[in-house]
């Protein structure tokens, strides 16, 4: 895997544009995390956790029955990070960054959270390694998504809800940093997905590259030869990445991220950075993103909470430069039909998020320039996501 150079830049993104404040504990972070992962016993012990408490490796499993309606000589294969603990691949990731955290002397984490799917995945693991946990949600998102809120405090995790701003994840992220400046002493800031600044997007890369090691190791098994296509959703860009990472040598495979077409290509009605964005930065990281003129954030929108976010991690904004990997984007009405074919088909019930890579595989397939073997990042599950899905739908449910 390439890395970033010396100052965390991917060609000209990614970086470190933070306030004077955060300058120190971010180097901290850099030397603690190249020591540790430099170091046997780390990844020894980390391999432990992702092995024994986490359920990997995740299965490889050739969706035959989706094949067959996808059409022509198409094999597809998913990665089955929906069967990972908490029911999706952010725990690799929470794993990572809490053993780091721990060797680093720290007793407290701290995260921001949209849908809250990061925030349980780190109360999980604060509550596995006996740590003290904040989570920073936005009142808004913590009002639609209460379910998980309530989760969290299971886990013991203190939720922490941001009055601030339009009260959804980036103004979270932002009191999050609020936090960290002060405590950072104690204190680890566990960011999410492949954003902010360096070493973030590297680092939580490597936490994530057991998808792709993984993956590849499968497919030669199954079938003798990499495949054509990699196709992965892509919110921050974690799930796609780390899928990616292990292949980015093999020049014959090709890597799609599919982002969020939510309700059209339009200011405001989704989240596809790379189809309606610019460059610039957000928070403390140079990447596209969805502003006005004005440099002003849009709103964004999309049917997967977890795809919802302005700025996707800057590593992809250089693979999409570099024509090594290419992005598409899935409308809200696509993943909805994914969702429903992969749980008819199949009997497995995918993310929304995950459902946008589904559609875009259903959609674009062998005739569409896929090839005939196809890895598809089944990045998590959908019991977090039924509830929506019969309400949009105008379902009736008893109870729900
Ligand atoms: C959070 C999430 C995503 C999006 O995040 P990435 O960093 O792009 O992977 C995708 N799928 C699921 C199931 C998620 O929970």
């Amino acid at each position: 895997m390439p890395d970033p150079d010396s100052r965390g830049r991917f060609g000209p993104y990614g970086g470190r544009f933070v306030p004077e404040t955060l300058m120190s504990p971010l180097q901290d972070l850099e030397e603690a995390w190249t020591e540790c992962r430099a170091d046997p016993a780390f990844a020894k012990e980390l391999d432990r956790y992702l092995k024994d408490y986490a359920g990997r490796p995740t299965p490889l499993y050739l969706a035959g029955n989706l094949s067959r309606r996808v059409g022509g000589r198409a094999r597809v294969y998913l990665k089955r990070e929906d069967l990972a603990h908490t029911g999706a691949h952010k725990i690799n990731n929470t794993i990572g960054q809490a053993l780091l955290a721990r060797r680093m002397g720290k007793g407290r984490l701290i995260a921001e959270t949209g849908a809250g799917q990061h925030g349980v995945a780190t109360a999980t693991v604060a509550a596995l390694f006996g740590m003290r946990c904040a989570i920073y949600m936005g009142r808004e998102d913590m009002r639609r998504q209460a379910l998980n809120v309530y989760r969290m405090r299971l886990l013991g995790a203190e939720v922490v809800p941001v009055l601030a701003g339009s009260r959804t994840l980036k103004d979270a992220i932002s009191e999050a940093m609020r936090d960290w400046v002060t405590t950072v002493r104690d204190t680890h800031n566990v960011r999410g997905s492949v954003l902010g600044a360096h070493p973030y997007p590297a680092m939580v890369r490597d936490f994530q590259s057991v998808i792709g090691r993984e993956a590849r190791r499968q497919i030669l098994e199954a079938e003798g030869r990499l495949p054509d296509a990699l196709v992965a959703c892509v919110g921050g860009g974690s799930n796609s990445i780390g899928l990616f990472s292990a292949f980015l040598q093999d020049e014959t495979v090709r890597m799609i991220g599919v982002e969020a077409g939510g309700a059209g290509i339009e200011p405001g009605k989704h989240a596809a950075r790379f189809a309606g964005g610019s460059v610039g930065v957000l928070q403390g990281t140079r990447t596209f993103l969805l502003q006005d003129a004005g440099g002003n954030i849009l709103p964004t929108a999309s049917i997967a909470a977890g795809l919802d976010y302005a700025a996707v991690g800057p590593e992809h904004a250089c693979l999409r430069d570099s024509g090594r990997a290419a992005y598409t984007h899935a409308s809200d009405e696509e993943a909805l039909r994914a969702f429903h074919v992969l749980a008819e088909l199949e009997g497995i019930i995918p993310a929304l998020e995950s459902a946008h890579a589904v559609a875009c595989v259903l959609r674009d397939g062998p005739a569409g320039g896929l090839g005939d073997l196809i890895l598809l990042n089944l990045s998590g599950r959908g019991d977090k996501d039924v509830r929506q899905v019969a309400v949009r739908e105008g379902t009736e449910v008893e109870g729900l």
